[in-house]
């Protein structure tokens, strides 16, 4: 289906609707901190509602060429953070029903954008890349847990505080 339907996307975004402002406060949390870790410009990270969104998390994207097919690597970078935020949920969820999950929008968004790269190897890349975001989260697991207990606590936070419980080495 095309992830450009707004139709579509505004259904499929009710139906991943958080259960609770920390079970937001750890998805965003879990898009920030896995960004951040593999070399993203996390600028802020939000878990105030827009009209259009729950929370978000804004990046700075090197400007790319839009005629070039990207390659496998770069969509790689694109899907990891992506995954990260129901990542985090599931993680904090620790597991049980997990049909919102493919339900979800991102998820469906990380399909398509393999499928469109690697076609019939999409599941199996898709797969990897979960289970390879879930180890990246849990190495940072303290850092999701202070961004997201600082979003609860003011909303809002800037992509430096993120910056700095990564780069700071959090002990675990
Ligand atoms: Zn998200």
């Amino acid at each position: 289906m095309p992830v450009s339907d707004p139709v579509r996307m505004r259904a499929m975004a009710r139906r991943d609707a958080p259960q609770s402002v920390a079970d937001l406060a750890f998805h965003e949390a879990g898009h920030a901190v896995v960004g951040c870790v593999i070399g993203q410009q996390v600028t802020r990270v939000s878990i105030k509602a827009r009209k259009d969104s729950y929370g978000r998390s804004e990046y700075d994207q090197p400007q790319r060429d839009k005629w070039r097919q990207p390659s496998l690597r770069e969509v790689k970078r694109y899907v990891v953070p992506l995954l990260a935020g129901l990542k985090a949920q599931e993680i904090r969820r620790r597991g049980g029903d997990s049909r919102w999950l493919r339900q979800s929008r991102e998820w469906i968004e990380a399909e398509w954008t393999l499928g469109f790269k690697v076609k019939n190897e999409a599941n199996r890349v898709l797969k990897h890349l979960w289970a390879a975001t879930g180890r990246l989260l849990k190495r940072r697991w303290t850092a999701v847990e202070q961004v997201a207990a600082e979003l609860e606590r003011v909303g809002e936070v800037e992509g430096s505080f993120v910056r700095d419980l990564i780069v700071g080495g959090v002990r675990e």
